[in-house]
């Protein structure tokens, strides 16, 4: 949708989707308030290349983004954690994009099975006949959410082309435990503010407790970077140990008969080092975006051309790189769209 209202009208623009409705994750996505993006935005809120992730940011960052969005009369506000968000709904970014792509051709209810090329010439099969163009730009997204659209199309065009691609795996999601752990679902509903460790990387944030295991802010994010292993978690939130714990209830005592022994005071102690080892995941039908996709060192970071196939291009989350919680997704996504079509243009 951003590509488009960038590309210049000269050029005979066609987006094909599968849904009847273009955008449906911007409408569902934070919280239907759409979290568009960050006050502080670099490199190192993703996973992925970052000189590539670099490249682009520094072409089109959020303030950008934000101008963008002003000139088209949509002030995002700043709320908790740096994140901007639409006012009152995601359909204020949505209707900006539909109000600016009156004139472009879509085709709804039409899934993308295939692509080929001969000669200069693309063909774009799908469940309904068959497109031609000169040009293609995959922004199919991730395999997240496969319930509004989420899918793999991305990966199988690129890899028919001869692209590497890294198979998609749920990330922004919640994490599954193992018996050591299943108290914690025990405090399904409760929620508190905790730090953890994960690959080296140091996140704060709300913790949540849920029947299946633990998710939250914090947990969505501990989610994009943890592979296997132990993580470890700072209950205290980064404040010293000391009598007066500021904890729920609740999770104290649930905490205290997890743990043997008799020696209360050393047991309350571990609440600044807990080490735990997710199950898994709860899965893409709950993950926020999924990390994998085709593989960046392949396309052209200034103009997100394939370096394989002429005139195929990637914008958004199909690619390998996937941002932290916090309006970095769409940033990316929108960052991307703009690099290419500046090129395109
Ligand atoms: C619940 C949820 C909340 C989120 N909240 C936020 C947030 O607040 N902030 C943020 O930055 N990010 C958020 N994200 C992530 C963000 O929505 C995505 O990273 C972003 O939408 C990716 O943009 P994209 O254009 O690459 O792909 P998408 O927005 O996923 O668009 C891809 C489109 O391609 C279509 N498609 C797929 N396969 C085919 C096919 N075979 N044929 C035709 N069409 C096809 C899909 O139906 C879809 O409409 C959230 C995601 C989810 C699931």
């Amino acid at each position: 949708m951003m590509l488009s209202t960038l590309l210049s009208k000269k050029l005979n623009t066609c987006i094909v989707e599968q849904n009847s409705v273009l955008g449906e994750k911007i409408r569902i996505s934070g919280g239907g308030k759409c979290n568009i993006t960050n006050l502080h935005v670099s490199s190192n809120n993703y996973l992925g290349d970052s000189e590539f992730v670099k490249t682009v940011l520094d072409r089109f960052d959020n303030s950008w983004l934000l101008d963008y969005l002003s000139s088209h009369h949509l002030i995002p506000v700043l709320k908790k954690d740096n994140c901007y968000f639409c006012k009152k709904s995601s359909s204020e970014i949505l209707d900006l994009f539909h109000s600016q792509m009156r004139d472009i051709k879509k085709i709804s209810n039409t899934r993308v099975e295939k692509v080929t090329k001969k000669d200069d010439l693309f063909t774009i099969q799908t469940d309904k006949g068959e497109l031609r163009s000169l040009k293609v730009v995959i922004a199919s997204g991730s395999k997240s959410y496969p319930r509004i659209g989420g899918s793999e199309i991305g990966l199988k065009i690129a890899q028919h082309f001869g692209h590497t691609a890294n198979l998609f795996e749920p990330a922004l999601v919640g994490f599954t435990v193992q018996p050591e752990q299943f108290w914690f679902k025990n405090l399904s509903g409760i929620s508190l503010d905790a730090t953890a460790i994960v690959d080296g990387k140091r996140f704060s944030g709300a913790l949540l407790f849920t029947h299946k295991g633990i998710s939250g802010p914090l947990v969505l994010n501990l989610s994009l970077y943890w592979k296997k292993g132990k993580i470890e978690f700072d209950f205290l939130n980064g404040l010293p140990y000391s009598k007066n714990l500021n904890l729920p209830k609740r999770f104290l005592k649930e905490y205290l008969e997890s743990i043997d022994g008799d020696d209360r005071h050393e047991k309350l102690k571990g609440l600044k080092s807990y080490s735990f080892s997710p199950a898994g995941n709860f899965g893409f039908s709950k993950a926020e975006a999924s990390r994998g996709g085709v593989c960046t060192t392949e396309i052209e970071a200034h103009t997100m051309q394939s370096k394989i196939v002429d005139g195929l291009y990637f914008t958004g989350e199909v690619m390998d790189v996937t941002g932290e919680l916090g309006g970095y997704n769409l940033q990316w996504a929108f960052s991307s769209a703009a690099v290419c079509a500046e090129h395109l243009n």
